[in-house]
């Protein structure tokens, strides 16, 4: 595993130049599809190259928070275009390393350029002072950028989760020192290639490797002023121990496991159904808002049930390159484990796991991290595929009498990052929308394309901290600062001493 084989690369990338490692550091990128296809490699970055990495933001920064945002937003949209340039090749090679289908990886490759524009037209927004003055004085309010920040990437949409945290930091003015998954970090390092091309050395520097070791060194790293994160609640939870070592900013987008709600008043036609599949199995289960429970009114449950598992048998499973395929193998061993183990454990326990679909290749099937899809029912509300995120191509349903038992139900997890309500009566999905714990909830639809960048996205409970998307994430980025001038503050009552005997106020 530990020779240099493969094409692709994701390389470490400090002050502007690929550093060059030895062979022993460089760890193979496996094809989930086919796991004897080597796809490319990734360098595995260590202390001092994490150290370097933010030596280099921070020498940058001053040059660059310098700048007006709308002179960052030049560079961000050179970037854009330079990235636009040749994205089939990187959503292919995106579909090697990750398993993704070819439609989904392009819209992964693509977020790149359609962020970094929609964050370079907040410039103006971010360069114009908010200016207020009375009879006290003059405060002038500004934003400024935290300093160096590390942004911390997941793998399983690396581009455009890695971007909606990159384009606001960068437009704000800080220095970014980024960590790619290792499990798929060779389309993101392309794209992170043509970025750190059109922006001034060291602006943004990419430090591959190991989570434990390469993404713990640079959270630890006390010149690190914030930490912008997408991942596992495991990895949030030591990431806010490693903010706490020197008081640093944290954003942090958990796990979700997002309940769908079909009231009474939906109608089960066609269309719903294809939502929901298309909700619950695009990314072989491995979005963070996925659909990852079905409730549905009493009365609809049988029916629905039988429709949804009939679209579900359509699934084709096989290689995301190959266009038969509509959805492709799971991308890690771990998950792969894990999902599978679940299924079994699901079954023992004495719930039906209905498993549909169609295998393209059937020989090479188990050379691959392929699963079909499966329907799940029969289960308790409170079993392990309800109430823990699975992040794999299946779904369980269960059925509900009343609304506000549904409620409940949706809220009794410790996550909440989406959710969804169907309903005819689009005022009273409102209405219980409303009522769920979640950071977004949609009606009558549940996919990819729900959310986008112009909408504010994050979880309450143990889905995460923070905001990301929209102006929001540019909030995020900065912090406020004030410039007062203060004239007259007699109208605050009676001169106080210069020394006072009473309590001291800081
Ligand atoms: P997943 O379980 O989906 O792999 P993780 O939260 O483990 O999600 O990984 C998301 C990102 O966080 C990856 O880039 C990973 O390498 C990194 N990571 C994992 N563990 C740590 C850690 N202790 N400190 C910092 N980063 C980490």
């Amino acid at each position: 595993m530990s020779r240099l084989i493969g094409r692709a690369s994701a390389p470490i990338i400090i002050g502007g130049r690929e550093r060059p490692v030895d062979q022993t550091r460089w760890h193979a990128v496996l094809d989930p599809a086919h796991r004897d296809n080597v796809v490319g490699s990734v360098a595995l970055a260590n202390e001092r190259d994490v150290d370097d990495a933010v030596a280099a933001a921070a020498e940058a920064l001053p040059a660059w928070r310098g700048m007006t945002a709308a002179e960052r937003a030049e560079a961000m949209r050179d970037a854009a275009e330079a990235i636009e340039v040749d994205l089939e090749a990187r959503a292919r090679l995106l579909t090697r390393e990750h398993g993704k289908v070819l439609a989904e990886a392009k819209h992964d490759a693509s977020g790149a350029v359609r962020i970094l524009r929609y964050y370079a037209q907040l410039a103006e927004r971010f360069d114009r002072p908010e200016v207020s003055e009375d009879q006290r004085g003059r405060i002038v309010r500004t934003r400024r950028p935290y300093g160096v920040v590390a942004v911390i990437v997941p793998w399983n949409a690396p581009i455009y989760l890695g971007f909606l945290m990159l384009a606001p930091a960068l437009l704000a003015g800080n220095t970014v020192v980024v960590k790619p998954a290792e499990e798929v970090p060779l389309a993101l390092a392309d794209t992170l290639r043509l970025l750190v091309r059109s922006l001034p050395p060291g602006v943004v520097n990419v430090v591959p490797g190991m989570g434990a070791e390469t993404g713990r060194a640079l959270s630890l790293h006390p010149d690190v002023r914030k930490i912008s994160f997408t991942g596992s609640i495991a990895t949030g939870q030591s990431l806010m121990r490693a903010a706490a070592t020197t008081i640093k900013g944290l954003s942090l987008e958990l796990g979700g496991n997002d309940p769908a709600v079909i009231l009474e008043g939906a109608r089960i036609t066609d269309e719903l159904i294809a939502e929901l599949v298309r909700g619950v199995y695009a990314g072989s289960g491995q979005i963070c808002y996925n659909v990852k429970r079905i409730y549905v009114h009493r009365s609809h449950h049988d029916d629905l049930v039988t429709r949804f598992t009939d679209a579900v048998n359509d699934i084709v499973v096989g290689d995301g390159l190959d266009p038969a395929s509509t959805m492709g193998p799971v991308t890690t061993e771990a998950q792969f484990r894990y999902v599978t183990e679940l299924l079994e454990r699901t079954q023992s326990l004495g719930g039906r796991v209905r498993t549909v679909g169609r295998k393209l290749d059937p020989a090479g099937w188990d050379n691959g991290l392929f699963i079909l899809p499966s329907v799940v029912t029969g289960v308790a509300s409170d079993e392990e595929i309800v109430v823990k995120e699975q992040f794999g191509p299946t779904v369980p349903i269960l059925p509900f009498d009343e609304e506000d038992e549904a409620v409940a139900l949706a809220n009794a997890t410790e996550y909440g990052l989406a959710a969804s309500v169907w309903d005819e009566d689009v005022t009273n999905a409102f209405g219980v929308a409303d009522r769920i714990d979640a950071g977004s909830v949609f009606v009558n639809i549940h996919r990819i394309g729900a959310s986008d960048v112009s909408m504010e996205f994050g979880g309450v409970k143990q889905s995460g901290v923070g905001r990301g998307h929209a102006w929001a994430a540019v909030e995020e980025s900065s912090q406020t600062k004030v410039l007062a001038q203060r004239c007259d503050l007699s109208s605050y009552g009676p001169r106080l001493p210069l020394v006072d005997d009473g309590p001291l106020h800081g």
